[in-house]
């Protein structure tokens, strides 16, 4: 008889407990789902050609997401090489600016003059070429950009690969979020770009975005690689590092991003 009554109590307790672990589980789990958690993306633009810097991004080990430019000689190679040094992947998708000579349009560039068949051709050869990519954005194209019909093209395209967007922001007369909108593709803007012309410049920028990211929840924004200062970029990302985490700011993927 003692002995049932001692296991009778003893079940009451392991059920007790059991109801409290998985209560406190799940206070823990809806504060962690909270959204309380601050955000911000970073991608760096003009992946593809080995550019200046890149080594010192491949340093780098947080979430970065990079843009990779197709019909370039490291398309591939930097693709891969970014995958596996953690980091998320899309296309870097050049495009025709309102200003400027097409000759500085890397090759197979979408432009005002090709038939839309020929964007929806260029585009997906230009998608078809870049490893592990899941969302792409604009190199220049303040022309394209602000192209409706140019863009939804573009766009169903991105959407039928379950690709997202993201806005470069080269025009403020963009129809991205339009469009995007319209068809229902996930979409990005740019806040804030963060090259700047020494280390301590982009630290600052980095840190303008986490300020930007705490008034409205995340921020996204694009640095480059290349000799116009992707080594300082890395370096000026890098020394971010320790004041994001005293600002309790995370760096997620894009494709993290609500
Ligand atoms: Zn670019």
């Amino acid at each position: 008889m003692r002995v049932i009554i001692i296991k009778r109590t003893l079940i009451v307790v392991i059920v007790i407990v059991i109801l409290l672990v998985t209560g406190l589980y799940g206070a823990y789990t809806e504060v962690f789902n909270d959204n309380e958690q601050k955000v911000i993306a970073i991608i760096i633009d003009d992946f593809g050609n080995n550019g200046k810097g890149t080594e010192t991004f491949f340093k780098i080990k947080e979430r970065l997401t990079v843009a990779v430019l197709p019909n370039m000689p490291y398309t591939v190679e930097d693709a891969e090489r970014a995958h596996q040094n953690g980091f998320e992947v899309i296309v870097h998708l050049p495009m025709e600016p309102v200003k400027g000579k097409k000759s500085w349009l890397p090759p197979d560039s979408i432009t005002s003059d090709l038939s839309y068949n020929e964007v929806l051709k260029k585009t997906c050869k230009a998608f078809d070429q870049v490893p592990y990519a899941v969302g792409f954005n604009n190199h220049m194209g303040s022309k394209i950009t602000s192209d409706k019909n140019m863009m939804r093209i573009i766009l169903e395209e991105a959407k039928r690969r379950g690709y997202y967007v993201v806005d470069s922001k080269t025009t403020k007369n963009s129809v991205i979020d339009e469009v995007s909108e319209a068809i229902g593709i996930k979409h990005y803007d740019r806040d804030l770009f963060l090259d700047a012309k020494s280390e301590y410049g982009v630290y600052k920028q980095v840190i303008r975005l986490a300020e930007i990211a705490g008034e409205k929840g995340y921020a996204v924004g694009i640095g480059h690689v290349g000799p116009e200062g992707g080594t300082i970029t890395a370096r000026g990302i890098m020394d971010a590092l320790p004041e994001l985490e005293k600002m309790n700011i995370k760096i997620v993927y894009v494709s993290q991003l609500k």
